[in-house]
């Protein structure tokens, strides 16, 4: 154990030794659980839930838990979890993040607190960052949790109803984190109770938590129902766009991609389309469709962020440089790019329901995650999860080695470097990989290493089948793979034969990227479980990043630098100028995505009473007191909204004819100046009327059938509408000069303003509808009778 610790440069040891101390007592009751049968073995998942619904605390059984799971994976993979591993459980069990390098076995790690919170019968969710990963993990440690008589399940995009809930009620469940997050809006969206596939949340474990939490939260799922394009519109904003020149008709922010036109770029756009103030409410659409050009001219490059295939845009994530399946940008800016490609314009998406990953994953009472890199986004995770990360030791002392970045004055320089590096590498017949931040990048090296007629697999966007496969393959002897940066994440990379002799796996990267986390992603698929290997990145000043973000930098730099004649610069000082240039892009990103978060709050405030009320809704046992609270909150918000404080007799003119609308009866005011206590009194006894009507209801099946399908069709109705308004609000923000207030600020207001109006009138409509057609039926049955 103590050579663990000296291999740990982690200065909060406070957790380890508690783990080490729990880890003592696991190792101690191996040779206990070795003794028993299969069957005894399997008997205490049994025990375990007895002891839990007895009162015993989950501490108490976790050490004894943890065995018995070593043991059943011995018996069944003839797998045994390291000491190491062990401790990584621990860490996750706890709510934690478990740094663990790439190869430590993360996926086994698993095993240990999924099957220790499952015993509480509430569910564990283990989600991964694609269905191949969920498969195989289901697969393999899923027999470890059937040995011991859990129930596993699996969650597929498009798997039906049955066999979705058949996945959520076992005690594991294995998926990807989007997939679950769609499954929680559909779950919103259904008809009926019983339509629900989703649990009450519980636990969930994130493997590669780093790329769920953080890279890939940036887009938040998005159900759309979809509405034709405006081509037209779509292709004259394209059109104008086109020939707007930066600085003059709009600003752009190269770091925050934030785009707004300029006063000029607003009266191109006034002649353009003969209106006469774009600020005006009424223009806000137009505005939204130039914007949108804009951007899609701006921001989205092709062959980087997207490609085309078939006359269709498919999107690009930048991070594995794979297209996203069935991934479009909503709100017509995918419009925008196919008119700017002059392709056909598919539908638009109009977002029916949505959620960030952030806000979803926050639902859960406890969650844990692991990856190999997360310490350099430690503060983003606690945060905005409440997570700690804990590095854990790893099994075998490491013995990659890092070479210090050698940079070069062009990027031409840099390929010439990377050839000569993968040159001298290859004939020996070390492997080599390299990863680019860009398919464009792949394919610049891929050039180079062609003329200097050197074999290699280039891994992008457009061999997605077999990259698993060819990124398994990049430690055979003599290989030489180019592939970005996260390709084939969660794959392992193991050594050909005779491969560790010559020095192991040799990765190079061709350009920092804007996440020292990804860099440190890409060194990790070298020197796995002690493996020798080694890692190098290649990079210049032309690089996208230094063009990007540090551009004066560079520039003073330049005045001062010397290089020798291969190009690469021979000052110490510009790896510091790289590493802030990173941590400055860092810092802006995570001000970015926190900012995001915080707007999103407020829509997700709003979707928590919506969803809530739904439910309650389509449960029909409730239909009183839903009744009740609707009818009274909507009394009590047309008093609120239509009498001020000192108000007129007009005023109670409107509240009487809105509070009739609502009743839908005649209300009678006693007195021409009625006292605010002598209305609230009588809207309390038209309320109270209105409940006694609903009593005699609230056994019929046909009306509450009724009821329930209107009411729900009109919430959903009013989301949507909602969701739309909040988008445009954002936008809006974007287009009013503010100068004293912070935008935000105004979003919240505002944002809270249009919610309640939303909200208020839905509510008003409910019920109005309900007591009408309750009347109605008396009426009818009075005559009948
Ligand atoms: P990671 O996700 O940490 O990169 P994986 O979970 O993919 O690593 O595991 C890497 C390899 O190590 C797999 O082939 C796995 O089967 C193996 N492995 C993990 N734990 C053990 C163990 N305790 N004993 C033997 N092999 C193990
Ligand atoms: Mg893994």
């Amino acid at each position: 154990m103590l050579s663990i610790l000296n291999r740990l440069n982690n200065p909060a040891l406070k957790n380890i030794k508690k783990y080490e101390s729990i880890i003592k007592k696991i190792n101690a009751l191996e040779a206990h659980y070795e003794k028993m049968s299969d069957s005894e073995l399997r008997n205490m998942t049994f025990l375990f839930k007895e002891d839990l619904k007895n009162g015993k605390k989950f501490p108490q059984i976790l050490p004894d838990a943890f065995a018995v799971v070593r043991e059943a994976s011995k018996r069944v993979l003839n797998m045994r979890h390291f000491d190491v591993q062990l401790m990584g459980g621990l860490a996750l069990a706890e709510g934690n993040i478990a740094e663990m390098p790439t190869g430590e076995g993360k996926t086994l790690v698993a095993s240990l607190p999924a099957y220790a919170r499952a015993l509480e019968g509430k569910g564990v969710h283990i989600i991964t960052v694609n269905e191949y990963l969920a498969k195989r993990d289901f697969d393999q440690i899923g027999k470890i949790h059937d040995f011991l008589g859990l129930t596993i399940g699996l969650n597929l995009p498009l798997m039906d109803q049955t066999e979705k809930q058949q996945a959520y009620n076992s005690d594991i469940t294995y998926g990807v984190g989007t997939e679950f997050g769609f499954d929680y809006l559909r779950d919103n969206m259904v008809e009926s109770i019983s339509q629900k596939v989703q649990r009450p949340f519980n636990f969930a474990i994130i493997d590669e938590v780093d790329s769920v939490l953080i890279d890939e939260a940036k887009t938040p799922l998005i159900i759309a129902g979809q509405t034709p394009a405006n081509t037209e519109l779509h292709r004259i904003a394209s059109i104008l766009a086109s020939r707007f020149k930066v600085g003059e008709d709009f600003d752009f922010d190269e770091e925050t991609k934030a785009t707004s036109l300029t006063d000029k770029g607003i009266e191109k756009v006034e002649a353009a389309f003969g209106v006469e103030n774009l600020y005006e409410l009424e223009h806000q659409t137009l505005y939204h469709y130039v914007i949108n050009a804009v951007r899609a001219h701006v921001i989205f490059k092709r062959d980087i962020d997207y490609i085309i295939e078939e006359g269709k845009i498919l999107l690009v994530d930048m991070f594995t440089g794979r297209t996203m399946e069935g991934r479009t940008l909503s709100d017509g800016l995918h419009q925008a790019i196919e008119a700017k490609e002059n392709l056909e314009n598919t539908l638009e998406n109009k977002a029916m329901s949505q959620v960030t990953i952030q806000n979803y994953f926050r639902m859960y009472p406890m969650l844990c995650g692991m990856t190999g890199t997360a310490k350099t986004q430690e503060k983003e995770f606690r945060e905005v999860y409440n997570m700690d990360v804990v590095q854990i030791p790893t099994n075998k002392p490491r013995a990659r080695v890092d070479m210090p970045d050698e940079v070069y004055v062009t990027a031409d320089q840099k390929y010439k470097a990377l050839v000569k590096e993968v040159e001298s590498k290859h004939k020996v017949g070390q492997p080599v990989l390299i990863g680019t931040t860009s398919i464009l990048q792949s394919e610049d090296a891929a050039g180079y290493l062609r003329e200097a007629n050197l074999p290699f697999q280039l891994l992008n966007a457009k061999s997605v089948e077999q990259e698993v496969h060819l990124i398994s393959q990049a430690g055979q002897k003599g290989q030489i793979t180019i592939a970005t940066n996260m390709a084939g994440r969660g794959t392992d990379i193991v050594l050909g034969e005779g491969v560790a002799e010559i020095g192991g796996l040799h990765v190079i990267g061709t350009e920092k990227h804007e996440n020292r986390r990804i860099d440190n992603q890409l060194r990790g698929r070298s020197g796995r479980q002690g493996d020798p290997g080694s890692t190098q990145f290649l990079i210049s000043l032309e690089d996208d990043m230094f063009r990007r973000f540090a551009k004066d930098d560079i520039e003073k730099f330049k005045k001062k630098m010397s290089f020798d004649e291969s190009g690469k610069i021979l000052n110490k000082n510009v790896n510091e100028l790289i590493e802030r240039t990173q941590r400055i892009v860092e810092g802006s990103h995570f001000s970015m995505r926190e900012y995001n978060l915080k707007l999103d709050d407020v829509i997700n405030e709003q979707r928590k009473i919506v969803f809530d009320l739904r439910d309650r809704l389509l449960s029909g046992h409730e239909f009183t007191a839903v009744l009740k609270s609707m009818l009274k909150g909507s009394t009590e918000y047309q008093i609120f909204k239509l009498l001020p404080e000192d108000f007129t007799e007009d005023d109670i003119k409107l509240l009487k004819r809105s509070l009739e609308e609502l009743y839908s009866q005649p209300v009678i005011i006693p007195n021409e100046k009625p006292t605010r206590k002598q209305i609230i009194t009588l809207a309390d006894k038209c309320v109270k009327e209105g409940l006694d009507m609903a009593s005699d209801y609230e056994n019929d099946e046909n009306f509450l059938k009724i009821f329930t399908r209107a009411s729900v069709s009109q919430i959903d109705a009013m989301w949507v509408k909602n969701l739309e308004s909040m988008t445009h609000l954002k936008e809006g923000i974007g287009l009013r000069h503010y100068q004293q207030e912070d935008p935000m600020r105004i979003y919240q207001r505002e944002g809270l303003e249009l919610f309640t109006r939303n909200f208020e009138n839905f509510r008003y409509q409910v019920v109005s509808v309900t007591l009408k057609t309750m009347r109605q039926l008396a009426a009818r049955k009075k005559e009948e009778n």
